[in-house]
């Protein structure tokens, strides 16, 4: 067996998780201020890259090394976008917009709602949602997605900040004839192809008043503001950090605003966060 075969076979999340942590510890830190950061793939090849003005600048991230700044730069529309990161947990907050919990009245929840989507349902922009074909209802939640920077154990809220790397785009796709005949959430949220994430990942934003919308084909279906969040993006990121340690590109998928509704197969759906960019996915069936 060959070196690259077994470092494939076995810790593909590790090495992803190392390569992050060499990408996050080589840009320093305190430099990614208003930066956008992206993952692509181009001659077959994934990267992560500095994304300005149209152009990725690429970063090389050997499995085996120090990760280095290369001279390469890609124009964006030549290479595919992927994921932004590769997380090792998706960790999301249900009923966490005063206008969500008032469609489906519900109370608000005293404590963060918790729920884990597995890191195979990640898909990357423009990739397409499958339908699965257990399921009749399939719904969009445009959320924003809270990308981790350290690893993150315990931390109180007033320095819950300094562990995020950036922030991104997140569809929390949800089978939702599923998630009522479940009770138990895990079915409905977690089929391959259910957590689309990007474009890219924004480092430096205002997180308390982020306007979010989702669009399927060209029509706002949800329109909300991040400030209508039951818990702030500190208070998910101490409660969730006090039950597991967050590793560097984990998500927290931060919950959805008033507006949830069914997509189709052939439908476009996107959710935008005006400040970090589009993400966009396809609804197909599952063949
Ligand atoms: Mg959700």
């Amino acid at each position: 067996m060959s070196l690259n075969q077994r470092s494939l076979n076995l810790p593909v999340h590790y090495i992803f998780f190392i390569l992050f942590k060499q990408l996050v510890d080589l840009l320093q830190w305190d430099t990614l201020a208003y930066m956008k950061i992206v993952r692509f793939e181009t001659q077959g090849a994934e990267r992560y890259g500095i994304l300005e003005s149209g152009i990725i600048s690429s970063i090389t991230a050997p499995s085996v090394g120090t990760v280095r700044e290369t001279d390469e730069t890609f124009k964006i529309e030549k290479v595919r976008l992927l994921a932004p990161c590769v997380p090792t947990k998706i960790i999301a907050v249900g009923v966490n917009y005063r206008s969500h919990a008032s469609e489906l009245d519900h109370q608000l929840p005293e404590r963060p709602l918790i729920f884990l989507k597995p890191p195979t349902a990640v898909i990357g922009p423009e990739e397409k949602i499958v339908y699965p074909v257990t399921s009749h209802q399939v719904d969009y939640e445009g959320e924003l997605g809270v990308v981790i920077g350290k690893l993150t154990k315990h931390i109180p809220q007033e320095r819950a900040r300094d562990c995020i790397l950036g922030y991104t785009c997140f569809n929390d796709v949800t089978a939702r004839d599923l998630q009522q005949k479940d009770g138990q959430w895990t079915r409905a949220k977690s089929f391959d192809t259910f957590a689309p994430i990007g474009p890219w990942i924004e480092t430096e934003l205002d997180d308390t008043n982020l306007p979010i919308e989702t669009l399927v084909n060209g029509k706002v279906v949800q329109r909300g503001s991040t400030h209508d969040m039951v818990f702030s993006v500190p208070e998910l990121i101490s409660f969730i950090s006090d039950i597991m340690t967050l590793i560097p590109g984990d998500i927290i998928a931060t919950g959805t605003p008033g507006g949830i509704g069914p997509m189709q197969s052939g439908d476009v759906v996107e959710v935008k966060i005006k400040p970090i960019g589009i993400l966009r996915n396809y609804l197909m069936k599952d063949s």
